[in-house]
């Protein structure tokens, strides 16, 4: 799967919205600049996340729904 150029994405929210808006770009890479490597505590997977984050989006997606990880 090929994403445009321009599309924001990482592995504390996936996909960013709204990214028309330059405060909410500068605040993706004020988040990047944070973000430290740990292992999602759902998968196991090495991923880059906020320091009080322990989920990847696609656990914490998985735990909004109910699954328990
Ligand atoms: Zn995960």
């Amino acid at each position: 799967m090929r994403f445009p150029e321009r599309t924001y994405i990482d592995d504390n929210y996936g996909v960013w919205d709204d990214m028309d808006d330059p405060d909410m770009v500068e605040f993706y890479h004020q988040v990047q600049k944070e973000n430290v490597e740990k292992k999602c505590e759902g998968c196991g997977q090495t991923v880059m996340l906020r320091p009080d984050y322990g989920f990847c989006n696609i656990c914490a997606d998985k735990r909004e729904r109910g699954w328990d990880l």
